[in-house]
């Protein structure tokens, strides 16, 4: 009895501690992670193993990698969310690059989209600096916090809905912690999952469900949903979305939470 009370507390201080966490056997992993900051959340999003293809996907392309980067060594697991702990505006993106933010660890590091995303975050001022290139390279982000529809890269980059479901724990605690009075969403996929989980946390969606576009905008209760197309280079390389389309959005997202935070 007395050894069985023991195990439990023992059990739930390991919970507390996302660095044993990380110890854990999947059967013996809580999902999803009771995290109750941010810190914690991006030491146990790493070791997630819930969706067990995804993982076995990015740990392969860690292994086969691409011949421009052969002598790197890729992160090759789940990706956690970057920025600011303080932020207001929360970006969702769709899912890491297997040869992007799989290779280097960070949100968005490593390919053309993100060399896109922060250079447009540098020139509207919420990042220190116009590049990010790996996770030791000093990049600060400042009111902005960056996660992801999925944290895994997905082949092809097309996640299923059962993935995308078993990752939406994790931006739902994210929504919850951060409270962001913004959350901008790069494409369509974004957007669903965004709207999905505030509709699952109890927040009212206006009715019929508002369509993702460029530039869309919706108001759900406590918290702004603006859209944005995707930062991906089908997008930026057709023209599709340029440097002013993405600006503008981005200014009018800012612009939202300097109005709410008076
Ligand atoms: S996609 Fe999300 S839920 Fe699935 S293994 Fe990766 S981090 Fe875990």
């Amino acid at each position: 009895m007395i050894a069985a009370l023991a195990c439990r507390i023992q059990a739930a201080e390991l919970r507390l501690s996302s660095h044993f966490y990380m110890d854990l056997p999947v059967s013996q992993q809580v999902y999803p992670p009771q995290c109750s900051d941010l810190h914690s959340m991006e030491q146990a999003i790493p070791c997630c193993k819930r969706c067990p293809d995804l993982v076995s996907y990015t740990s392969d392309v860690g292994h086969t990698r691409k011949r421009a980067y052969r002598d790197f060594e890729y992160w090759a697991k789940p990706v956690p969310s970057f920025g600011d702990h303080r932020a207001k505006l929360m970006i969702v993106g769709l899912a890491p690059g297997a040869h992007g933010a799989n290779r280097t660890g960070r949100m968005f590091t490593g390919d053309r989209s993100g060399d896109f995303l922060y250079a447009a975050l540098h020139r509207v001022g919420l990042a220190s600096q116009a590049e990010s290139i790996d996770r030791h390279d000093g990049l600060r982000l400042k009111g902005v916090y960056i996660t992801a529809a999925l944290h895994c890269a997905p082949p092809g980059n097309k996640p299923r809905a059962d993935q995308l479901a078993n990752c939406r724990p994790y931006l739902a605690a994210e929504f919850h912690i951060l409270q962001p009075i913004v959350i901008f969403c790069l494409g369509g996929i974004a957007w669903k999952a965004t709207l999905t989980m505030l509709r699952e946390e109890g927040v009212k969606i206006p009715k019929p469900q508002p369509r993702f576009g460029h530039g869309a905008e919706v108001e759900c209760e406590t918290v702004t949903v603006i859209g944005s197309y995707h930062v991906s280079q089908q997008n930026t390389f057709t023209g599709r979305l340029t440097e002013p389309m993405l600006d503008e959005v981005l200014l009018r997202a800012i612009c939202h939470c300097e109005i709410a935070a008076g």
